[in-house]
């Protein structure tokens, strides 16, 4: 079980290279099998976190993968890249806001123009920020959260959706706060839930297309999400992160990565429109 310090990181998002302890992304017991061998994706927020975890998993797993980032996340990019390419994949690093509609288009653009095609679709880019009161949060934080939340997944995926065929998937991380709401994050919750509704809407449309849609709703998960989300409001509370779970514990980002390898990869052929909890065990609707 990892210890974890009280500490925040006073900018969103934050920095993987910050964190005490480091998190681990993918294990070094986890053996690769060729499942996504061919395949081509793009990890919105890959540098670092559940999105770094999910581009190593791809890699070892056979797939090309291209990340997106912040120009100011340029260290935790370029450790992502070099972790990617250890792993014997392809890596391409696509910089850039998010929120900007053309950054979107661009993104997706560039992906195609690398690896000349695009089977999965990772939205998992997200930012938080805590707030007691409703009262407290500004309509710039408000839009921010939608923004990059939920608008840039609905642009990135409209994007996406000419270059994805038979087989392909799209895939969100959404939160277990979209499921039971948190009252510190209530924008954020928001966002979880209207991305849920985007993928069980989308699921339907796709169906008959052979394309996939479906999420991952981690609960408490070692990332500098965390001590920028929360942190400069109570560095103690993300020390103790995840010890209200059944399991006692946060999770790591190595813990939630293999489910993003199942809902891409042909074993989840007829799966769609669904959520995989990796929360803990905190039993939640849906
Ligand atoms: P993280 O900060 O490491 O990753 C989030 C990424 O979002 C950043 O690396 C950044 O590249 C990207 N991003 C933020 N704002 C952006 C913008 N304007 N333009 C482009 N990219 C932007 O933290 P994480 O915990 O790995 O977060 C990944 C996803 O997991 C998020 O959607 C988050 O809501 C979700 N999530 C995290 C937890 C957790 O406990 N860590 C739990 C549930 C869900
Ligand atoms: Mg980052």
């Amino acid at each position: 079980m990892i210890n974890i310090p009280p500490q925040s990181q006073n900018r969103m998002p934050g920095r993987e290279s910050e964190l005490e302890p480091f998190a681990e992304h993918i294990r070094a017991s986890y053996k690769g099998s060729g499942r996504l061998a061919g395949r081509c994706a793009l990890i919105t927020g890959g540098d670092s976190g559940i999105g770094r975890a999910v581009a190593l998993h791809f890699a070892r797993e056979g797939a090309s993968v291209a990340i997106t980032f912040l120009p100011e996340e340029a260290d935790d990019g370029a450790e992502a890249i070099r972790a990617i390419e250890a792993e014997g994949a392809r890596a391409v690093a696509v910089i850039g806001d998010l929120r900007e509609p053309t950054f979107c288009d661009n993104a997706i653009e560039q992906v195609v123009a690398a690896f000349g095609r695009l089977d999965i679709l990772v939205n998992n880019a997200g930012i938080q920020k805590a707030a007691d009161e409703l009262g407290e949060i500004s309509d710039a934080d408000w839009e921010w959260h939608f923004g990059v939340n939920v608008d840039a997944m609905f642009r990135m995926s409209r994007a996406a959706l000419p270059h994805l065929g038979e087989g392909a998937s799209i895939i969100a991380t959404t939160s277990v706060n979209g499921f039971v709401g948190n009252k510190r994050l209530v924008a954020y919750s928001a966002t979880k839930g209207a991305m849920m509704g985007f993928t069980r809407a989308l699921s339907q449309q796709l169906a008959p297309r052979g394309i996939r849609v479906n999420e991952v709703a981690p609960g408490p998960i070692w990332t500098a999400i965390q001590p920028a989300g929360f942190g400069p409001v109570d560095p103690q509370m993300v020390a103790d992160m995840g010890k209200d779970v059944p399991m006692g514990r946060i999770g790591q980002p190595s813990e939630v990565g293999p489910a993003y390898v199942f809902l891409a990869s042909e074993e989840a052929s007829y799966i769609t429109g669904q959520t995989i909890h990796v929360n803990g065990g905190m039993p939640v609707n849906g």
